[in-house]
């Protein structure tokens, strides 16, 4: 065997021109969600650093203008998303302190209306490499582990508790309690906060993080599959959603490929339709299928393709971003000055959870 074929045995790596897809461990994954899985995790990596820059200088100098403070780091406060719609809604108007993460909190649930969980399947940096860590797996294992039907069904509720205690506690705080939360000096700042618990983390915040990473090589998805509570969340929505992955039974040869692949563990192979709140509308299960006409992901007999679903998902999300720019609703109100300032006292005993 020559040497290029050996690599591509050992790591199990694939293009199929013809499908355009690339296949690592068991999945076969359409190039066009890779991309658009690595589109939104390197701009992440860009908005992660153009704030540590923003904040680096708010605590190195003593007047003039910040750089611009990126509001995409925003999606990582999906509370204060959830706080600031319910706020939005009771008061008429949208707070001005985190503003973007209301903006991409209300955009990720039309995309889960409109296209099943497709914000963990193609756009959430965590699930991508949720993904690949669970690849690292079947690279080393041959496979990902299961756990028993009866533990899995119990962890699976774990994330809808999470979400109802989140919701409760939101939707119980009356109007001006929520308001005065969202305009506490902790809010203003959480942002920051964030960003400095993964700079300057504990040994036990590390040691959770190592464990997670473990049992996502182990176990496909751990942290999707049985904690999240975004997920859960985006789930319950795209029950709504018309776009559904479709069996022909009669085109269906019974090999179950779909079913081994598909990284929510649903019976794809034995449903005629499936619109489990698991699934994450990735189409791996129809990109792995080997009959062309017995599975398809789309609205009624209207099959989406891997580049159609891309361009959809891209298309909601740059018009809701572009549409709240030129709306004024995506960049906070906190001058230079006040940020400085927040910034500089963010250990005092005020900038604390105003709910301890
Ligand atoms: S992969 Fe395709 S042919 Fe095989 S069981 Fe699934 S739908 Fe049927
Ligand atoms: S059913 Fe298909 S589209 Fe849904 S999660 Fe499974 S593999 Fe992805």
């Amino acid at each position: 065997m020559n040497t290029k074929n050996h690599n591509q045995k050992k790591t199990r790596l694939r293009w199929d021109k013809k499908k355009f897809s690339l296949r690592i461990g068991t999945a076969i994954t359409s190039a066009w969600r890779l991309g658009v899985q690595l589109g939104f995790v390197l701009t992440s990596i860009i908005l992660g650093l153009m704030f540590a820059n923003f904040v680096g200088a708010a605590l190195s100098t003593t007047q003039g203008n910040l750089p611009e403070r990126p509001p995409g780091v925003e999606g990582y406060l999906p509370i204060s998303g959830f706080m600031g719609l319910v706020d939005w809604i009771r008061q008429g108007e949208l707070n001005e302190v985190h503003p973007a993460a209301t903006v991409l909190f209300i955009l990720f649930i039309l995309l889960s209306l409109l296209l099943r969980k497709s914000f963990c399947g193609w756009i959430c940096p965590v699930g991508f490499f949720s993904e690949w860590l669970a690849r690292i797996g079947q690279l080393i294992f041959k496979r990902n582990f299961r756990l028993p039907d009866w533990l899995d069904f119990s962890l699976r509720i774990i994330k809808y508790f999470l979400l109802a205690f989140f919701a409760w506690a939101i939707l119980n705080m009356s109007a001006d309690s929520l308001r005065d939360f969202i305009q506490s000096p902790y809010n203003k700042i959480s942002d920051v906060k964030m960003g400095m618990f993964f700079l300057q983390m504990s040994g036990v915040a590390i040691g959770i993080l190592i464990s997670l990473a473990i049992l996502s090589i182990l176990i496909h998805s751990f942290w999707c599959r049985y904690l999240c509570p975004y997920g859960a969340l985006m789930g319950l929505f795209s029950w709504m959603s018309p776009v559904k992955v479709r069996r022909d039974p009669v085109a269906c040869t019974d090999c179950g490929i779909c079913e081994k692949v598909c990284p929510a563990r649903l019976p794809v192979d034995t449903k005629l339709r499936i619109i489990d709140p698991e699934c994450i509308g990735c189409g791996d299960c129809v990109t792995s299928c080997p009959v062309p006409t017995a599975l398809e992901i789309g609205v009624k007999k209207q099959a989406l393709s891997p580049f159609q679903i891309a361009v959809m998902t891209l298309f909601i999300f740059f018009v809701g971003y572009f549409g709240a720019r030129s709306l004024g609703i995506w960049q906070n109100n906190l001058s230079s000055d006040d940020v400085r300032y927040h910034i500089n006292h963010m250990d005092g005993e005020e900038y604390g959870h105003p709910g301890r």
